[in-house]
């Protein structure tokens, strides 16, 4: 990599601006200034920590039209769901901070104190396709619980973690929060480095050569993964309502969400209706740069991520899978939303997370082998049921780490984000993921 990383706007392949990497060599450096901050901030009270995180979120909110089109034109979503991600940190980190506050009060216990002390220093490892929130919600806990921060951003979207970092560092003291930027070599860097702790979000591959590197030193982990969430939709089903949803949560974000909908199972005596409702509901989706109007699929992030979309569709098309719509003609950077049915065990489809604007379809006869079916994955994000009565019982036969009847898995106030198998291990959110950027200490 040069000494500078352009970043491009997806939809048309544009150079948008640039940021300087860091060099590997130098990574070490910045680790040794964090460290040195970290032993002020660590005692400043926790009510101060969390008064400066509101402080520094009034800046960005100030700059939240600026930040939203800039994480449109760098990311390529709409400007709807960009507004929405900015605003979710502008009021999210205050929040977060004063949930971190709580989770980490000491607690008298059978005549002991628990204390939940700081670690050190955290390296936040982010992905791009929710280039802020993925990092806010690892971010501020691990500010709040005392520690400082080498935040390496995605190096798809380099300029908005930038804006984002020097608006909070308006307000914070020097060296408490600082960014590396670069692709997996400079994460590499940061991961054998004197950090404490590791708090990644990102994909499989990389978690995996993540914590090899760092069990040198036995670093602690916090592992936020890909997922491949399936969908059962049995026959006594609402099937308008599982259509809407098929669709919804298969396109968010260009589907690239880690838990967007990626396999659909269906009862074989409602799949012509199901499909019949998936196929007219995703003809209405159009594709398009950010700042067009009606818009709600953007682009794809990068040439690589859209050549695995497509070869996974033409994977599947080749070992006779049925295109309902879509699956061919797709316009330079975009794939275009694309149904398809009859989607089997041994496609590519089937077996990896897609990441792409695709809704893949499978018919059951029978539940057992469809939740079977659900089940063979490595992966265990999150994984949706849509079902009458039974909808708790099916559930609880889905092995993930959030699970939904009759609605999407995970979120909703202050319960943890979390993965289950190698979806990882750790998690966003909650009194116990605020808690793992601690070292809980025990005093009698
Ligand atoms: P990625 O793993 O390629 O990159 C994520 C970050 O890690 C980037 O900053 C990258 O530079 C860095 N990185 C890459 N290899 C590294 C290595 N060996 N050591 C250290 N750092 C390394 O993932 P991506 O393409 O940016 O994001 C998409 C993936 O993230 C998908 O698998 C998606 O499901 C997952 N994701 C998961 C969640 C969740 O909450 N579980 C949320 C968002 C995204």
């Amino acid at each position: 990599m040069s000494n500078q990383l352009v970043s491009y706007d997806p939809s048309n392949g544009t150079a948008i601006g640039e940021v300087t990497v860091t060099a590997v060599s130098g990574v070490p450096d910045v680790v040794s200034r964090a460290l040195t901050a970290q032993k002020s901030w660590r005692n400043i009270s926790v009510g101060d920590r969390v008064a400066l995180i509101a402080k520094a979120s009034k800046r960005v909110e100030k700059q939240a039209s600026e930040l939203s089109t800039l994480l449109s034109r760098e990311m390529g979503k709409d400007i709807g769901r960009s507004s929405g991600e900015v605003s979710g940190c502008i009021y999210g980190a205050p929040h977060i901070a004063q949930q971190v506050e709580q989770a980490i009060r000491p607690k008298q216990v059978s005549g002991s104190t628990i204390e939940y002390r700081p670690l050190g220093v955290a390296a936040v490892i982010s992905p791009w396709n929710y280039p802020l929130m993925m990092a806010v919600n690892l971010m501020i806990p691990a500010l709040v619980a005392g520690n400082t921060v080498v935040f390496k951003p995605s190096e798809e979207t380099p300029l908005i973690a930038q804006a984002y970092v020097d608006l909070l560092n308006e307000v914070l003291p020097p060296d408490v929060l600082q960014i590396v930027h670069g692709g997996a070599e400079q994460g590499q860097a940061l991961v054998e480095s004197n950090v404490n702790i590791i708090a990644f979000t990102g994909s499989r591959e990389a978690g995996i050569d993540i914590m090899r590197r760092a069990s040198g030193s036995l670093k602690r982990l916090v592992m936020e993964l890909g997922g491949n969430d399936p969908m059962l939709v049995t026959q006594d089903a609402d099937i308008r309502a599982a259509a809407r949803f098929a669709v919804a949560s298969s396109f968010e974000n260009a589907g690239q969400m880690c838990t967007s909908t990626e396999r659909i199972y269906v009862d074989e005596s409602v799949a012509d209706e199901f499909e019949k409702q998936v196929t007219m509901i995703a003809s209405q989706y159009n594709i398009g740069p950010w700042n067009q109007q009606r818009v709600n699929i953007g682009p794809i992030i990068n040439q690589r991520q859209r050549s695995k979309i497509i070869t996974h569709i033409d994977d599947a098309v080749g070992k006779g899978a049925r295109v309902l719509l879509g699956g061919k003609d797709h316009p330079e950077h975009y794939v275009t939303p694309t149904v398809i049915a009859d989607v089997a065990p041994g496609m590519l489809m089937e077996q990896e997370e897609t990441f792409g604007p695709v809704v893949s379809i499978s018919r059951y006869s029978s539940l057992d082998q469809a939740i079977e079916r659900a089940n063979d994955s490595e992966y265990g994000l999150g994984a949706v049921v849509f079902t009458g009565a039974d909808g708790p019982e099916i559930a609880s036969k889905l092995e993930a780490g959030m699970v939904g009847i009759n609605g999407g898995a995970g979120g909703g106030g202050d319960v943890p984000w979390v993965g289950a198998k190698q979806s990882g291990f750790g998690f966003h959110g909650s009194t116990d993921g605020h808690r793992q950027f601690t070292q809980v200490r025990v005093t009698r």
